[in-house]
């Protein structure tokens, strides 16, 4: 298990933010694995990080001290340490971003394509349970829109 895979990813998102904003100082390697830092803010923490065995790493914030918890600071020591990591992590964010609009774009298209092949029937059918099943607002907007009221 990698740092990275061993975050949540909103660790991820914010340990990247502190390390554009350069808040990680007096990072120190013990040997190629093993770093310690200062990660500065409102509050000053402490950070050990464990490359090889991410768990072990710790930091002395609220939310990771005594815990086997991979918080931002460690994410934001891990990137300062090595910033290739960084860089790799929001390409893979950035591909996965439009892998994901590019999936939605092709069911939106296909979507569209089989409503222009249903029959009336079907379309009044689909239409009443959508309505049925859709939200008081789009209900009421549908009253609206179309003046049935
Ligand atoms: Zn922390």
């Amino acid at each position: 298990m990698s740092v990275i895979s061993s975050a949540s990813g909103a660790s991820c998102w914010r340990g990247l933010d502190y390390y554009k904003k350069n808040k990680i100082i007096n990072l120190k390697k013990i040997n190629d694995y093993e770093y310690t830092s200062t990660v500065i803010g409102t509050n000053n923490y402490n950070v050990y990080l464990d490359v090889s065995h991410p768990r072990k790493s710790t930091c002395t914030c609220p939310l990771a001290n005594g815990k086997r918890i991979i918080c931002k600071h460690i994410v934001a020591t891990f990137f300062t340490a090595f910033p290739k990591e960084a860089k790799n992590f929001e390409e893979e964010q950035e591909r996965l971003q439009e892998e994901y609009e590019d999936y939605q774009e092709k069911l939106y298209n296909k979507t569209r394509k089989y409503i222009s092949s249903m029959t009336k029937k079907e379309l009044i059918d689909e239409l009443s349970y959508v309505l049925d099943y859709a939200p008081d607002w789009v209900y009421n907007d549908f009253v609206r829109r179309n003046d049935i009221e």
